[in-house]
C-alpha cells in the first residue's frame, strides 16, 4: 500500500460548532482510504473528541495529531512560559499555567491603567499613559474609544 505524501494537518470536526460536520470515524475512514499514515484534528475552542479520536486512530493504524485552534485577539500579550488554554479577546494581556487574564495592553503595547491607576479589572473606560489612546472595558472584552 502506497504511503500519501499529504497528511491533513487541519481538519474541523462536528466538535466545531458552526465550523465542522464530520464525524471523527468518518475522518478516519478517509485519511485511511488516502493511505495517509497520519491525519490531525484541530476543533475551534476545544478538544471534547482528542479521546475519541485517539481510539478512532488507533483502530484504524492511523498516527492522531490532536490540536486545539484558538483565537489569540488583536494586540493580546501572552505572558513568557504561559499555556493558552483557550481563545483570548483583542487587548488582553494573560499570564501563567493556564493562562488567565490579569490586565489589558494598549494598542503601544503599554499596560492599561484606570484613572486611579489600578489595573482594569471592571467596566469602565481607560486610557494609555503613554499614547494617550482611549479605550472602553465592557463585560471583560477591550474595544478602542
Ligand atoms: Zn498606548
Amino acid at each position: 500500500m502506497p504511503i500519501a505524501d499529504f497528511i491533513h494537518l487541519k481538519v474541523r470536526s462536528a466538535y466545531s460548532l458552526t465550523e465542522g460536520a464530520i464525524k471523527l470515524d468518518k475522518v478516519v475512514a478517509l485519511a485511511k482510504a488516502e493511505s495517509m499514515p497520519a491525519v490531525a484534528v484541530t476543533d475551534r475552542n476545544n478538544l471534547f473528541g482528542a479521546l475519541e479520536f485517539a481510539q478512532y486512530a488507533a483502530n484504524g493504524g492511523i498516527q492522531p495529531i490532536i490540536g486545539c485552534d484558538l483565537a489569540i485577539g488583536r494586540f493580546a500579550m501572552v505572558g513568557m512560559g504561559s499555556v493558552v488554554t483557550k481563545s483570548i479577546p483583542d487587548f488582553t494581556l494573560v499570564i501563567g499555567a493556564p493562562a488567565r487574564p490579569v490586565g489589558y495592553v494598549c494598542r503601544c503595547g503599554a499596560p492599561l491603567r484606570h484613572a486611579d491607576g489600578g489595573t482594569p479589572t471592571s467596566d469602565g473606560k481607560f486610557q494609555c499613559s503613554d499614547c494617550t489612546r482611549s479605550y472602553v472595558v465592557k463585560c471583560g472584552l477591550v474595544s478602542e474609544n
